[in-house]
């Protein structure tokens, strides 16, 4: 038995939490006093996808608790390597829509940077979660192929940074990529999608949000929190920050299956999240990703979820609830009859 860890890591930097982060089951279940002999299959799952979380976010599950929401989302299992009819590597057919290294070019008017292959955490319903990371991670010299790409085409006007979590390279790192971004007379707002203030909130330093809120752009921030019990007092601080600088928050969940499928769980998550400052944005229907069809909720108790949420909150904390399709224009929202 491995023994218990305490919460020395929160004395860390954000360099040392991540690159203590957990990556083996043993030890993870140690930490939440999990039983190994009641562990389910791992072994096929976590070499297809490795196990990532950083002591930070199993700090926020309970200790015990196979079935808790936060785990759920991390721990590989051996459902994972069923196949599904429908269930690709590929799912949003990103490949089709990569003209340049690094660069993902699907809707009109704006492009998806792979800001940093890296992410702090595994989430296993991630779409991206077989992405051919190693043939689209930008060193400094590529991001001109992209750059280029941007400045040639006056209607974008939007950069979005992902990854991987575009938050994990240096701060020096994305000063350079912001000022070039920014350099780009036709761009008027850097949006950035990140789990970081979530699974690793020392990484929302002060010099960190300085680099993200000092440039002419709009800067647009999108959370990704599946649970309320993701946002505990370091993740509210950490977007007290973010607020503070004037970063719009914004948050888009996935639902999923035993994590989130219940009215009471996606309406505290609205409350919860507004409580920190960030607006609930989107509700994705899971992306059809190969190893991820056992967190699937269909589209019809994914309206009645809608339809309950309606009733509780005011119509500014229901998110939109939409699904992506590949060679749409946009998302594609579910209506509501
Ligand atoms: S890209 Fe986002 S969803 Fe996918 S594993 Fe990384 S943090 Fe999780």
């Amino acid at each position: 038995m491995i023994p218990l860890k305490d919460t020395f890591w929160q004395a860390e930097s954000w360099q040392q939490q991540m690159s203590g982060m957990i990556r083996d089951p043993e030890r993870l279940l140690a930490r939440l006093q999990l039983d190994e002999e009641a562990q389910p299959e791992t072994a096929a799952a976590l070499k297809q996808f490795p196990l990532r979380v950083p002591e930070a976010f199993v700090a926020k599950m309970a200790i015990g608790d196979w079935k808790d929401p936060l785990l759920l989302q991390i721990l590989p299992l051996g459902e994972e390597m069923a196949e599904h009819v429908d269930y690709v590597n590929d799912p949003l057919e990103e490949a089709a829509a990569n003209p340049v290294p690094g660069l993902i070019h699907k809707y009109h008017g704006r492009v998806l940077l792979i800001a940093s292959p890296t992410c702090a955490v595994h989430c296993r319903y991630c779409f991206r979660r077989n992405f051919p990371y190693d043939t689209n991670n930008p060193s400094q010299r590529d991001w001109q192929h992209a750059l280029e790409y941007i400045a040639e085409r006056p209607e974008i006007s939007e950069v979005i940074l992902s990854g991987g979590d575009p938050l994990s390279p240096p701060d020096e790192y994305l000063q350079k990529l912001i000022s070039k971004i920014a350099a780009i007379p036709h761009v008027d707002t850097l949006r950035i999608h990140t789990r970081l203030p979530l699974v690793l909130p020392a990484r929302i330093t002060q010099n960190l949000v300085h680099v993200l809120s000092h440039h002419r752009l709009h800067t647009v921030m999108v959370i990704h929190c599946n649970h309320a019990n993701e946002i505990d007092s370091a993740t509210a601080e950490a977007l007290g920050r973010l607020k503070n600088a004037n970063i719009t928050l914004l948050n888009q969940s996935v639902l999923l299956k035993d994590i989130n499928n219940e009215a009471d769980t996606l309406i505290n998550l609205s409350r919860r999240l507004f409580d920190v400052n960030v607006m609930p944005y989107y509700l994705h229907l899971l992306d059809k990703v190969r190893g991820a069809a056992h967190f699937r909720v269909n589209e019809e108790e994914a309206l009645q979820l809608m339809r309950a949420i309606m009733a509780e909150l005011p119509g500014y904390l229901v998110p939109k609830l939409v699904k992506e399709e590949p060679g749409a224009s946009s998302k594609s929202p579910l209506a509501l009859l």
